[in-house]
């Protein structure tokens, strides 16, 4: 019998079975779990999933950083506008101080 990485159906655990048997249980959940002899077709589609997952996870991880990319960039433009913010109301205060104390001292 073939050695291959199985996965337990009911946990996802990957199961150990050095032993070759046809019929053990999971030791993570103690899931039944039956082995038939896989077809050359079947390993063959399972192993086209793994890959399938595995650039599904890449591109995960891509869209991760990139959304993070975006997220630091947002923030930086929100800093940019709260400081120029900041910068328009002293401006503004000083504005009308001036105001008022040319008022005051000239009337
Ligand atoms: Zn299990």
């Amino acid at each position: 019998m073939k050695l291959t990485v199985l996965k337990c159906p009911n946990c996802d655990g990957v199961i150990d079975n050095a032993e070759g048997l046809n019929t053990f249980f999971c030791k993570y959940c103690g899931h039944k779990i039956i082995i038939e002899e896989l077809t050359e077709a079947e390993i063959k589609a399972n192993l086209a999933l793994k890959n399938m997952t595995y650039k599904e996870n890449m591109q995960k991880l891509k869209n991760e950083a990139e959304a993070e990319k975006v997220k630091s960039k947002n923030n930086q433009t929100l800093n940019n506008n709260l400081f120029t913010l900041a910068l328009l109301g002293m401006s503004l205060t000083a504005l009308l101080l001036m105001m008022y104390l040319i008022l005051k001292y000239c009337s």
